[in-house]
This record gives C-alpha cells, sequence and structure tokens, in this order.
C-alpha cells in the first residue's frame, strides 16, 4: 500500500493554459501506478473559474465534494452542478466545467489515462459561453 499523507503534495495553482480564472489542484496519487491507469485530484474552482474545453480518451467521472458549478457539454444545455452530484463524461466528448460566477466548486476528478494522457485540451470557455443560459 502506498500511503500519501494529507500536505505530502503541495497545492499547484492551475495552468492559465488549460484554465480561465483561479484554480486550485491538490493533486490525489496523481500520477497513475502502473499497470492501473487511474489518476485524481481535488480541483477548487474560485467564482468565475472553469476549465477550457476538452476530451478526455478515457472518459472522467467527477464528484462535486462542494459548493455549486456549472458543466457544459458541446452542443448541450449548461447544467447546474451541487456537492454530492457525480458526472460521468464519456470517452471522447468534449465539455468543460467550473463555478457558477457568484460561487465556488470543488469536485474530485477521477481519470484514467491512455498513453501517458488523462486530457486533451482545447480552447478556452469564452465569457459569452460561460454565461449562456
Ligand atoms: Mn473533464
Amino acid at each position: 500500500m502506498e500511503h500519501k499523507r494529507c500536505g505530502s503534495q503541495a497545492s499547484v495553482q492551475g495552468p492559465a493554459a488549460w484554465f480561465t480564472g483561479r484554480v486550485r489542484i491538490d493533486p490525489i496519487h496523481l500520477q497513475a501506478q502502473e499497470p492501473s491507469r487511474v489518476t485524481a485530484g481535488l480541483v477548487t474552482f474560485e467564482p468565475g473559474a472553469r476549465t477550457n474545453w476538452h476530451t478526455h480518451p478515457l472518459g472522467q467521472l467527477l464528484i462535486v465534494t462542494s459548493g455549486k458549478g456549472w458543466t457544459q457539454c458541446e452542443h448541450g444545455e449548461r447544467v447546474e452542478v451541487n456537492a454530492g452530484d457525480s458526472i460521468w463524461c464519456p470517452p471522447g466528448h468534449k465539455h468543460w466545467h467550473g463555478a457558477t460566477d457568484a460561487t465556488a466548486m470543488s469536485h474530485i476528478a477521477i481519470t484514467e489515462m491512455l498513453g501517458g494522457k488523462a486530457v486533451d485540451w482545447l480552447e478556452p470557455v469564452s465569457e459569452a459561453q460561460y454565461l449562456a443560459i
């Protein structure tokens, strides 16, 4: 067993190349231990913060742990998510997730890697896309 104690992995700021606004990532065994391909992190979005549009080669499970957020699939409606909700993003499905414009949101993201990659990053979510109902 590999026991990582709280505080043993530093929080990191979500890179501006992948996120809009202030995002903090707290790693949870961020690196997959082969042959497992699973990677996980606790991601906290300040109000207004969100991911870029992106896809996951093998999909992604999100578990909202606090606050209220928004997520949207390409060509779909923006959906409100709340603490306790879980969301499955299918492989190759273009989407984004983040806080609402007024409320912070944290989720645990559990993602399987394919060829060492868990996500393919795309363009930022524009303010018009983010605020569209
Ligand atoms: Mn995702």
